[in-house]
């Protein structure tokens, strides 16, 4: 039996990366940019306000406060006409263009309205308590200018880079596509959700739960339904599964009469990789991968049926399996805490423990919650990371340090 080591390097060896696409930059979020990004535009477009304020010379406020005619006002989205000259100001908003032979705003909050010289603009006292040259102007093209490379191949596109993209007027992208994946359920004894389980059955809440997770890890996941265990619809199912990048199934992969899941991959041209890992939940994991024409391939992940075994086989093998695909490094996330109170292990395989992780004061806490084994999917409800514990027959007190795998 392998390590989760050894068989997660098989798993990330056949897991290349997508081909890049034009994507709409709308659909884009999260995905892996394939080319480099620049600026079609100067930003700020002008010379702008940063306030609402008055545009003044300097200057005119090196001895203290001094009235100023106000010549116009000019809002964003405006441009300015007269241009300023000493004594005079131009009342300005914030983004607006800076008008000619101004050099400095003055804020609202440091102004007062005098009464008015017949012109409707009025007159202005400025009081700021100093004035530098240049105070409250962001400068053309600061932020960019025209040409600049503003993103590069390589990075992932969240909330912010949308934005960016947006400024700099990109409608599509190119970037890596999610992974497409499907999941499959098998058992005869599965009804679905909206049903109500007859003698000897239960609701399919694998398909649900790993249709989710693979979402979270950034794939776009299809649901191929339930299939039973019999060789015609698990063939016919599986081969529906294999158009996607990614087949992940759940049960039929142990040792039981029914377990029919390896010999129907294998015969429909899936090359087993591995069965069974050294693992706790989760030993009977298959992974194996179809070639198909054209250089495409099929990652096949069959999950054991218990639920937390499928849970865990997902968040091990095939979250990974999923960022690689999208042309992104994974590295979980671990760290270590302190276990709240005596922990015994027993078992030859290391062993994933649904836990609480808790963190105060710079201080990690973690509490491996009391499980009634891998068909308990409640517990896991309360679970927030993965407590790992080694192989072997021990006990650890209270203050030992764990590693602990958060869970997303
Ligand atoms: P198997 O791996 O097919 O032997 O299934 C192991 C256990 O997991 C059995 O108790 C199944 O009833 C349960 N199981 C299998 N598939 C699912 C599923 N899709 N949803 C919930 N439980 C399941
Ligand atoms: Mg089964």
């Amino acid at each position: 039996m392998q390590s989760v080591e050894e068989a997660l390097e098989q798993v990330l060896k056949a897991a290349q990366s997508r081909s890049p696409v034009k994507v709409p930059s709308r659909d884009a979020l999260g995905l892996v940019l394939a080319e480099d990004v620049a600026s079609d535009v100067d930003s700020p477009p002008h010379d702008k306000s940063i306030v609402d304020g008055y545009a003044i010379l300097a200057a005119d406020l090196a001895d203290g406060p001094a009235e100023f005619d106000v010549l116009e006002e000019v809002t964003a989205g405006d441009v300015p006409h007269e241009r300023v000259v000493s004594g005079a100001a131009v009342r300005i908003m914030t983004g607006a263009p800076l008008p000619e032979g101004a050099d400095s705003v003055v804020m609202v909050e440091q102004s007062e309205l005098r009464a008015g010289n017949g012109s409707t603009l009025g007159r202005v006292l400025l009081n700021p308590s100093q004035v530098t040259r240049g105070q409250n102007i962001m400068r053309r093209a600061v932020a960019m200018a025209r040409g600049d490379r503003v993103l590069s191949t390589g990075h992932v596109l969240r909330a912010i880079e949308l934005g960016l993209l947006a400024e700099v007027g990109r409608t599509e992208v190119l970037a890596i596509p999610r992974p497409r994946l499907a999941v499959l359920a098998t058992g005869n004894e599965l009804v679905r959700p909206s049903e109500k389980p007859a003698p000897g059955e239960i609701r399919n809440s694998n398909s649900p739960m790993l249709i989710a997770a693979a979402q979270t890890a950034g794939a776009e996941a299809i649901d191929l339904g339930i299939a039973r265990d019999e060789q015609r619809d698990l063939e016919q199912r599986i081969a529906q599964g294999l158009a996607a990048d990614v087949l992940v199934l759940s049960g039929g992969v142990s040792a039981g009469v029914l377990d029919l899941v390896p010999a129907v991959l294998s015969s429909l041209g899936v090359e087993p990789v591995f069965h069974k890992i050294r693992m706790k939940p989760g030993k009977p994991l298959w992974f194996g991968v179809k070639r198909h024409d054209a250089g495409r391939t099929t990652l096949v992940f069959g999950l054991p049926g218990n639920p937390a075994s499928s849970f865990v086989g997902f968040e091990v093998f095939v979250r990974p399996a999923i960022a690689k695909l999208a042309g992104r490094s994974f590295s979980p996330s671990e760290t270590h805490a302190q276990l709240t109170g005596e922990f015994t292990h027993r078992g030859d395989r290391p062993t994933y423990h649904p836990s609480v992780l808790a963190e105060q004061g710079g201080e990690r806490s973690v509490r491996p919650l009391r499980s009634q084994g891998s068909g308990d999917l409640r517990v896991w409800a309360e679970a927030n990371c993965l407590a790992c514990f080694p192989a072997g027959d021990y006990s650890l007190a209270a203050g030992e340090e764990v590693s602990v795998r958060k869970l997303s």
